[in-house]
């Protein structure tokens, strides 16, 4: 799409958003469906709902500002989500595997982060404060979601770094670092 003003370029990246919340929705389910751990477990399946909610909420801003809710393809989040789901495929380790799942959540919930930021302060520039209140409630829940996953990762990143230091013969490599092994080694 081509922008000549920023309200054009406003329209774009909320086209974008609304794309890459389709994309989050239709990743997310697969994503809990390797988790192990429930806290984990519950804390996605939450964040999957008030997405469904960030997609309607985004539909609405489409209708407050007179234009269509169309969606353009967001090749960023595209690409976190592959990342995430190729660097899944190749951990067994049930507690390192979680820790994976949460490293790539938060690189989307970051990315959702900076996009919101953007256009909630393009859209007050431009006098759609209805909008941008609605662009900043979705920003906060974005941030929560950020916030409860370190919070989480704060007990599983140690599970799954013991795994590893505490194992007397390492049985398998795959999907670890061999880092951490080697420091208890020497
Ligand atoms: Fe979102
Ligand atoms: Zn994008
Ligand atoms: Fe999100």
């Amino acid at each position: 799409m081509e922008a000549n003003s920023l309200r054009e370029l406003l329209i774009g990246e909320l086209r974008d958003l609304y794309d890459a919340e389709h994309q989050i929705i239709k990743a997310l389910p697969k994503m809990i469906s390797k988790v192990s751990s429930d806290e984990l477990k519950n804390a996605l399946d939450e964040h999957l709902e008030i997405t469904r909610q960030q997609a309607e909420r985004l539909e609405q801003i489409f209708e407050n500002m007179g234009e269509k809710a169309k969606a353009q393809k967001c090749k960023g989040i595209e690409g976190v989500i592959k990342e995430g789901s190729e660097l899944l495929q190749e951990v067994d380790d049930e507690d390192v595997r979680d820790a994976a799942i949460i490293a790539s959540a938060q690189k989307v919930e970051h990315y959702e982060m900076a996009a919101y930021g953007t256009v909630r302060t393009w859209a007050s520039l431009l006098g759609e404060e209805e909008s941008a209140q609605l662009l900043e409630q979705t920003l906060n829940e974005e941030k929560e979601a950020d916030q409860k996953l370190t919070e989480i990762a704060e007990a599983i990143n140690v599970e799954a770094g013991e795994g590893e230091v505490e194992e007397e013969q390492p049985r398998s490599r795959r999907g670890s670092k061999s880092g951490t092994r080697s420091r208890r080694a020497a």
